[in-house]
């Protein structure tokens, strides 16, 4: 379960996330010199829904939940997007993160558009009889405007596999059929797929493999360090190791980073954390702070945890070859002004952490055709389409001489305007 957010509603407006992903978008936007018809179509979301959810709590009083979905685009696709359950949401946050979905989806090439769904409430504060409420009232508010074809949610902030089978319940009961299809981050007894879980710390690696090889770095012999120890950061910490052998010497979670010139054992170190609930007293550690962590000499860094971790103050001092944008928006656009000028090669986040809708996209097509496939062949489709989508950004981005965030974006907004000139909206 995911525990990252966008600060809400009283974030300044230059870090409002919707601002922000306007500003992205226009100067995609004026690199295509696109049409001011699309141009305005694009920078806002299609459609927009809200509802207030009145939940019968335990204590037998009602309580009202305010609740958004968020269908940003849809020419190229149904709307994919999770559902975050925060009591900081905002509806300028889902609409930021529907934008990105949009960007993510068409950036990777699977045929969706982009979505995001919320609920203002507290999860910590809630019972799961009143977390099953919740879920269900949500599909009960919006389910007209979900299915495989229209929308398909899928877990986020503070919800996972567990409220995704209370609202395909829901829904099923509603439409009256069997509809597997209109939710993904399923448990796998209900049509989840196999490695969901890891997607995302996978798609990282794949990316970061594809960039070393162009960097000429040898994974192997390579240093890297980690800033998050969930879900992300923790299955790319193992992967790395694992699959390349390459040192990691520090990775952290909220209390501290954990540091080792030797290297650490991310599986290792990950089952202190489980055991002990930090990282800290790993063994063979020291502690350093998570600012220092982002500071060591390494090939490799890999941001996993929050938002706007490398500022304006930070960034100069930044040793590394490669950041792999594992985390969305790790970068202020005040330290990505900078990045943008620098040697360092950037993985861009929708990029970076496409692979776990990459596989909810995978698992879709497991249920519309009812046949599920085994680990190994997840993670070659999961392969084929990062890699394709890697050196479909690199190879724009050294054809056009521009950076790798542009030229992400760029080659996302020309999708997506394509498809809509197709369709005759534009
Ligand atoms: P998570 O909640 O599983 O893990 C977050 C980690 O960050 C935890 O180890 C936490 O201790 C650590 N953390 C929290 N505050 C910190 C701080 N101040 N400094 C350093 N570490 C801190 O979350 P996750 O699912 O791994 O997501 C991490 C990032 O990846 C987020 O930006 C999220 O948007 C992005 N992402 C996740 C997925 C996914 O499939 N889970 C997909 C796309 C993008």
């Amino acid at each position: 379960m995911a525990q990252y957010k966008f600060i809400g509603a009283n974030v300044a407006e230059e870090k409002n996330p919707f601002r922000i992903a306007q500003q992205q978008f226009d100067e995609a936007a004026d690199f295509l010199k696109l049409e001011k018809s699309l141009r305005e179509k694009l920078r806002e979301p299609a459609r927009v829904f809200q509802a207030k959810l009145k939940i019968k709590l335990d204590s037998g009083k009602t309580k009202e939940f305010e609740a958004f979905r968020v269908q940003y685009n849809d020419a190229r696709g149904p709307c994919k997007g999770g559902i975050r359950f925060h009591p900081e949401e905002t509806l300028d946050t889902v609409k930021a993160l529907a934008a990105w979905m949009t960007w993510k989806c068409a950036t990777v090439g699977i045929p969706y558009g982009g979505g995001k769904g919320g609920v203002i409430c507290n999860p910590k504060e809630l019972s799961e009889k009143e977390l099953e409420r919740i879920s269900r009232a949500y599909v009960q508010a919006f389910w007209k405007h979900f299915g495989p074809d229209i929308d398909v949610p899928a877990p986020d902030v503070y919800t996972s596999g567990r409220e995704m089978a209370w609202m395909l319940d829901e829904y099923e009961k509603l439409v009256g059929h069997k509809s597997p299809a209109m939710i993904t981050g399923k448990p796998l007894e209900l049509g989840g797929s196999l490695g969901r879980d890891a997607a995302t710390g996978m798609g990282t690696v794949i990316c970061i493999r594809e960039a070393a090889k162009h960097l000429k770095l040898d994974l192997k012999k390579a240093t890297a360090a980690i800033q998050g120890a969930g879900n992300v950061g923790g299955w790319t910490g193992k992967l790395l190791q694992q699959m390349f052998g390459t040192k990691i010497i520090a990775i952290s979670d909220s209390k501290c980073a954990i540091h080792s010139e030797n290297g650490i054992d991310i599986e290792k170190a990950l089952a202190h954390k489980e055991k002990t609930g930090a990282l800290h007293g790993f063994a063979g550690t020291k502690c350093i702070t998570n600012e220092q962590l982002l500071e060591l000499g390494v090939d490799v860094l890999v941001p996993a945890a929050l938002e706007n971790q490398i500022t304006k103050e930070n960034v100069s001092k930044l040793k590394c070859k490669l950041i792999a944008e594992a985390a969305n928006g790790p970068a202020t656009k005040e330290a990505d002004e900078f990045l943008k000028k620098s040697k360092i090669f950037v993985i861009p986040d929708f990029l970076c952490n496409a692979g776990g809708v990459t596989v909810s996209y995978l698992e879709w097509v497991q249920n519309r055709t009812g046949y599920y496939w085994k680990l190994n062949e997840v993670n070659e489709k999961l392969d084929a389409v990062m890699t394709k989508a890697f050196h479909s950004v690199l190879d724009f981005s050294e054809k056009n001489k521009i950076y790798t965030r542009t030229a992400a974006y760029v080659l996302a907004v020309q999708k997506v305007a394509e498809a809509m000139r197709l369709r005759g909206k534009a």
